[in-house]
């Protein structure tokens, strides 16, 4: 079971209170050396695939490793939502990160308007076929009706999706949207869900510990 903590883009909690714990925090540029200091395993929250370059607002995966970081998310649908970033741009991202020795979440998801007109599986196929096996690629799959909504899917409605994903590419696959420490457990139950990537939860240290005791406890 896997645990990572998406902060996005606030400040997060004193990473010493998380010191000890079984779990993948994704903070913020500004608290990522912070995060690695007090001995987290710190990922950030993108990466640009190129090593360097005129890329205003980006970060390379050599940078990263430099700080001591030693993973990333990509393709949030927050960054594909808001940011106009695409499954090629995930691609490579991806690719780069994974060839320059980062572990990779790589987020997927459909919107509520897709998965209302029947489209879940042709969305999920599109954006996961992108994506090549590798033993430091996890997916998340993050169905965007539920993050930060409180609407959580229901551990069925995860398994379903979680099932397909593996059918396509087979490497462990996360849930998030909207884990809560009353919910977890019931996610982390079904077979194909290989743990979660938090949001809103990660940023309350109880919260978050909660989420992570429920998924030590079904390793
Ligand atoms: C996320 O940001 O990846 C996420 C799942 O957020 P939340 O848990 O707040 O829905």
């Amino acid at each position: 079971m896997i645990v990572a903590g998406n902060w996005k883009m606030f400040d997060g909690p004193d990473p010493r209170a998380l010191a000890g714990l079984d779990a993948i925090v994704c903070p913020p540029f500004t608290r990522l050396r912070d995060c690695v200091d007090a001995g987290l395993t710190t990922y950030a929250q993108n990466v640009h695939w190129e090593p360097e370059g005129a890329f205003t607002g980006e970060i390379s995966a050599p940078m990263l490793l430099e700080l001591g970081v030693t993973g990333s998310l990509v393709g949030h649908s927050e960054r594909r939502q808001l940011f106009g970033e695409t499954d090629d741009g995930v691609a490579r991202r991806t690719a780069a990160a994974l060839e320059a020795g980062l572990h990779v979440i790589a987020c997927v998801g459909e919107t509520l308007e897709q998965r209302e007109a029947d489209e879940t599986e042709d969305v999920l196929r599109r954006q996961v076929s992108v994506l090549e096996p590798h033993e430091r690629l996890v997916v998340a799959y993050e169905p965007v009706w539920a993050i930060g909504t409180g609407r959580t899917a229901t551990p069925e409605l995860a398994q379903a999706a979680h099932a397909f994903i593996k059918s396509l590419l087979d490497v462990p696959v996360l849930y998030g949207g909207s884990v809560k420490p009353d919910n977890a457990a019931g996610l982390f139950e079904q077979p194909d869900v290989g743990g979660a990537l938090v949001g809103g939860a990660s940023l309350d240290v109880d919260s978050f510990r909660a989420i992570c005791q429920a998924a030590a406890s079904r390793s």
